[in-house]
């Protein structure tokens, strides 16, 4: 990486709030700021364009060599010329995400794509998404990992999508994660208390 750039990598799961200080950050320190999870999004937008099985991967890697992803400064994202910034948020879209993100020849294509870019950059980038710190930047000035917990994790997705008008299996599903995370987090904590009560008796 060069020398006179700040690259900054902030990593973690989704709706930790990664992008709105990803934003915030890029803005205040004059970089660029670079959306990872919007550039495997276009893929999936593609891929439920085309009718695409995110399991075929040879498919989806043909797909993906004929897309030309841009990502402004502004958080826009353009396909093609297209500007999908609110497309690759619909509900269909965020379930393909996760699959066609999955497979070893996307990730390579992507994250060359993601490190070109980084290295394009003016003054440096910030640049947020899973495998930032550790596969894309690995050399990054700054990483961060970022997280909340798990119940304001849903609460924030769902309110997203309520706000769209868009509430879904995906968010229903993650809310009873969130509460067998919470249960078991409880659990164990209770389990681990009862062994040390237990011990010091
Ligand atoms: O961050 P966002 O929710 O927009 O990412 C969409 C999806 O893209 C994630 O669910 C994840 O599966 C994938 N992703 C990834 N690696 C990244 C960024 C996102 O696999 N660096």
């Amino acid at each position: 990486m060069q020398q006179n750039k700040l690259i900054i990598a902030i990593d973690g799961p989704g709706a930790a709030g990664k992008s709105t200080v990803a934003k915030l950050l890029a803005k205040k320190l004059n970089l660029t700021y670079i959306d990872t999870g919007a550039m495997y999004r276009c893929l999936a937008l593609y891929a439920y364009r085309n009718n695409i099985d995110p399991k075929d991967v040879d498919a989806l890697v043909e797909g993906l060599k004929t897309l030309d992803i841009f990502l402004d400064n502004t958080g826009k994202v353009f396909l093609n010329g297209e500007d999908v910034s609110h497309k690759i948020r619909t509900n269909e879209v965020t379930k393909l995400a996760s699959p066609v993100s999955a497979p070893r020849p996307v990730r390579e294509i992507l994250v060359l794509k993601q490190q070109e870019l980084a290295h394009k950059s003016e003054n440096g980038v910030v640049m947020d998404g899973r495998d930032i710190g550790t596969c894309v930047l690995p050399g990054a000035n700054v990483k961060v990992y970022l997280t909340a917990d798990p119940k304001v994790r849903a609460k924030r997705r769902f309110d997203e999508l309520t706000a769209k008008g868009e509430v879904c299996d995906i968010i229903i599903s993650s809310f009873f994660l969130c509460m067998f995370r919470s249960i078991f987090h409880a659990f164990s904590q209770d389990n681990w208390n009862r062994r040390k009560h237990v011990q010091y008796n």
